[in-house]
């Protein structure tokens, strides 16, 4: 019998496939190698086991039969096909096997044989591993292998095993639950039917010895739902230190992928925000160097956003920098913004052009509080601030012309007014006499003319600046001697001259000028007028035409009371009078010399002024000479104007 034994012990270790054989009792008597390999049993561990222990409890019956009785009845319908069923390996891990039976003898002296071919591994559900026969340091063992199951089932990651053929041999459920395949299929898949070229680099990375990583998106082989996934693969050795297979631990990346992509997204949010916020923008280190710079504070700075980073605003800015750094270490110091600094770059030495600029510090703080570094917000407000001066400047101008014809038009009632109460009585006394039948005083008669003459010549006034505002006063030039003109002039105002005396220095020749002799007329009465309006009566005017290369220079002087230096440019200006005439005792519109300016300018000449309070004024008048033909054309206008 021992003989029998161990040739059939011989015979059966000879076989590749896991064999095991059983007395009548269904009772283990011998297994060969190959079971022993796959069932992690010696033979003598299982010798004079119930067979039924070696698979899960579910098989152990079919109806009232054992599995095996069952088998062995079903073997005609059965035809030599194996049957799947799971196996139970002495660390508890099921394996999957197929399974046939043979028998041979009666009674006592049946054998039953069992032959076993494993199919794929696969690790289930944690099961109590199979008491042990005897040996209480393999149970020690055993609760190893459990701990390292538990590790396996609970742990975020997929994991599997791959032999070196290379097909999966084991995964846990996490596994299938992140390729989205049942562990079935994954169990027995061979590695290559992937055809994913880095995967395969990995696997042979591993059959070689050595750990590798794989990044990449798994598509599934039956739903192919397609899994960012993170492998760390790694080597695995057995007992003799020979590469077995590998592991690789699967992580599922899509979560983190997803937060990258959000994380993404929101920086290039906050970086476009930053790029093209309407202001400048920077932050800067707690050793106040810069980390950041926006283009626009860059520009305000004068360098690049790069030449910035890493630098200190003394280092970007020079002197000028040091206004910014105080307010900076302001903030580190006390953690409390700086707002609305307004700096004047000019004034604090920082290089370019001048600038005015609003600044504001903050303390940058990270989620836990802790203090990251200083921001800082630039606005260039030199824009804004100059066209709030210009609309300072525009206002101011607004109310000095609402005051200039609020001024005007006291002046103008006043001035047109004046003349008609002393016109009105001397009209009155002649009615009187004429009415009495006595003799008419021309006397009374040249004054109310005089009066007439003076309202006239004020509403011509007006009406010439109106045309010259409206630019149509018309011009009508000719050939005119311009020293008659004005000895002309000066012999129609003997009536007005009163006490004054008007002296007049002339060359010996005639001087010629290309002129409008009214226009003409009008510029020098205004300027002898005005030469006795303002000065004291007995007062001496001097009044002297001479020529000068091409030009006729005319010039009017008086004694008189002078006009202020700084009033002196505005006075050729509508309506503007200066502030040393009080309009008791000087009337006028502030028109004459406006007029003036518009007629002498339009002859292709220049008016101007000399004056010093208290001593006098003199008014000049320079126009080009007539030298042969006219040198310019007549600056006629359509219209005919009323003298
Ligand atoms: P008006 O004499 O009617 O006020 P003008 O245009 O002729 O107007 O003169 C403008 C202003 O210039 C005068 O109001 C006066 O302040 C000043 N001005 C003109 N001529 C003289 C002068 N000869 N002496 C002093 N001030 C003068």
């Amino acid at each position: 019998m021992a003989a029998a034994n161990e040739e059939l012990s011989a015979w059966l270790d000879a076989a590749v496939d896991p064999w095991i054989a059983c007395d009548s009792h269904e009772h283990v008597y011998l297994i060969n190698r190959a079971a022993e390999r796959l069932l992690g049993w010696t033979r003598e561990q299982l010798q004079g086991h119930p067979v039924a222990e070696l698979f899960p409890q579910q098989f152990h019956h079919q109806g009232d039969q054992s599995l095996v009785r069952y088998l062995l009845s079903r073997r005609q319908a059965l035809g030599g096909r194996p049957t799947k069923v799971l196996a139970r390996r002495r660390d508890g891990v099921e394996v999957l096997v197929e399974l046939t039976v043979g028998t041979s003898g009666e009674g006592e002296d049946e054998r039953i044989v069992l032959s076993l071919r494993r199919l794929h591994e696969v690790i289930d559900t944690i099961r109590e591993p199979m008491e042990p026969p005897r040996d209480g340091g393999e149970a020690r063992r055993t609760s190893g292998d459990d701990l390292y199951r538990l590790v396996v089932e609970n742990v975020p990651l997929g994991i599997f095993h791959y032999d070196t053929t290379p097909i999966i041999t084991a995964c846990n459920e996490r596994l299938a639950t992140i390729v989205g395949t049942p562990k079935r299929v994954v169990v027995g898949l061979n590695l290559m039917s992937l055809r994913d070229e880095q995967l395969m680099a990995c696997v042979r990375e591993t059959l070689s010895g050595h750990s590798a990583d794989y990044v990449g998106d798994y598509a599934a082989v039956t739903s192919h739902k397609v899994t960012p996934v993170h492998i760390r693969f790694a080597p695995c050795y057995n007992d003799a230190g020979q590469v077995e297979g590998g592991v690789g631990l699967v992580e599922d990346v899509s979560e983190r992928r997803r937060a990258e992509r959000q994380r993404d997204e929101n920086l290039a949010l906050l970086i476009t925000l930053f790029e093209t916020a309407p202001v400048a923008l920077g932050f800067l280190d707690t050793n106040l160097r810069y980390v950041r710079v926006n283009g626009r504070l860059a520009r305000i700075n004068g360098l690049p956003p790069e030449a910035h980073l890493g630098r200190t605003p003394y280092e970007v800015l020079g002197e000028g920098g040091s206004a910014a750094a105080a307010m900076l270490q302001q903030v580190l110091d006390t953690g409390e913004p700086v707002v609305g600094q307004e700096v004047d770059t000019q004034a604090v030495g920082h290089p370019g052009p001048r600038r005015l600029l609003t600044g504001s510090c903050y303390p940058v703080r990270a989620p836990d509080g802790h203090l990251l570094g200083v921001g800082v917000l630039v606005e260039d407000i030199t824009q804004r601030r100059l066209a709030e001066e210009e609309r300072e400047r525009l206002y101011r101008e607004a109310r000095e012309a609402i005051r200039v014809r609020d001024d005007f038009l006291s002046i103008a009632s006043h001035e047109l007014k004046t003349p008609l109460t002393p016109l009105s009585l001397r009209l009155a006394t002649l009615e009187r006499r004429l009415e009495r039948g006595e003799s008419v005083d021309p006397t009374t008669l040249r004054h109310a003319r005089q009066h007439i003459l003076r309202m006239t010549g004020l509403i011509n006034d007006l009406l010439d600046a109106s045309r010259i505002e409206a630019g149509r006063l018309a011009l009508h030039p000719q050939a005119t001697r311009l020293d008659s003109l004005v000895e002309h002039v000066l012999q129609a105002m003997e009536a007005q001259r009163g006490g004054h005396e008007l002296r007049y220095e002339r060359p010996e020749h005639d001087v010629q000028v290309f002129a409008d002799p009214y226009r003409l007329e009008q510029v020098v009465t205004n300027l002898v007028e005005n030469a006795l309006k303002y000065s004291p009566d007995g007062g001496v005017i001097h009044v002297k035409l001479e020529t000068r290369g091409e030009l006729a220079l005319l010039s009017v002087k008086d004694p008189g009371i002078g006009i202020p230096e700084d009033q002196q440019k505005l006075l050729f200006e509508r309506y503007f009078r200066a502030r040393n005439v009080s309009t008791r005792s000087y009337g006028g519109l502030g028109l004459g010399l406006y007029i003036s300016r518009d007629i002498v300018e339009r002859h292709g000449g220049r008016i101007w002024v000399e004056s010093r309070v208290g001593e006098g004024s003199t008014f000049h008048v320079a126009l080009p000479l007539l030298t042969g033909a006219p040198s310019h054309p007549p600056a006629s206008q359509p219209e005919r104007h009323v003298h």
